[in-house]
């Protein structure tokens, strides 16, 4: 069995979360599999091929991959978080949902210019999230070397936005 199969059997999907008529997939089930854990993050570190300095791990699902995937590439991890909830200085950047607005934020100092960032989250839906957490390494001066995903929900065209936007983008498995 592929690395994508077995991490699927491992991704639980729960029908109408957060409403009617969505289909979550929902990776606290990996989370809950050593095996499948370990999987996932050596998978998302050997797709990775030059040099990173930090791992940008977005709020709240990002960092439980982007926490072990950073020490596997020997960088720091960088948290992108909802706005709001870091204590010193930040910049942010606004992303739009599929109703209303929100809004993501970084501390100002927490990627020095000309480092390289890879961002992670666990799953790639329309793609404004990790766009938006590009945006900010990029204000702060950064280079986004890629993004990386458990999960693709392809069909919402996320990693077309990245690849648009410059930013190359694997993830381990992908619905429809
Ligand atoms: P995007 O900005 O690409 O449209 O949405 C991706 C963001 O929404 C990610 O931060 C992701 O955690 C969250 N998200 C959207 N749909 C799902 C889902 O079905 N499962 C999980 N685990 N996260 C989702």
């Amino acid at each position: 069995t592929s690395v994508a199969e077995r991490l699927a059997a491992l991704v639980r999907t729960i029908p109408d979360f957060p409403r009617p008529g969505i289909q979550f997939r929902d990776i606290t089930t990996l989370l809950l599999d050593p095996e499948g854990f370990q999987l996932a993050v050596d998978a998302l570190a050997d797709s990775v091929s030059g040099p990173v300095d930090l791992v940008a791990a977005i709020e709240a699902r990002g960092f439980a991959f982007g926490g072990p995937l950073a020490l596997r590439l020997g960088a720091g991890m960088l948290l992108i978080r909802k706005d709001g909830k870091l204590p010193g200085e930040t910049i942010a950047e606004d992303y739009a949902l599929e109703y209303g607005t929100d809004r993501l934020a970084m501390h100002v100092d927490a990627c020095a210019p000309g480092k390289r960032v890879l961002i992670v989250d666990d799953l790639l839906a329309t793609g404004g999230t990790a766009l938006a957490a590009a945006r900010l390494v990029e204000r702060a001066g950064g280079t986004v070397v890629g993004a990386r995903f458990i999960v693709d929900l392809i069909d919402l065209g996320g990693s077309d936005a990245l690849r648009a936007a410059g930013v190359d983008s694997v993830s381990l498995l992908t619905y429809e």
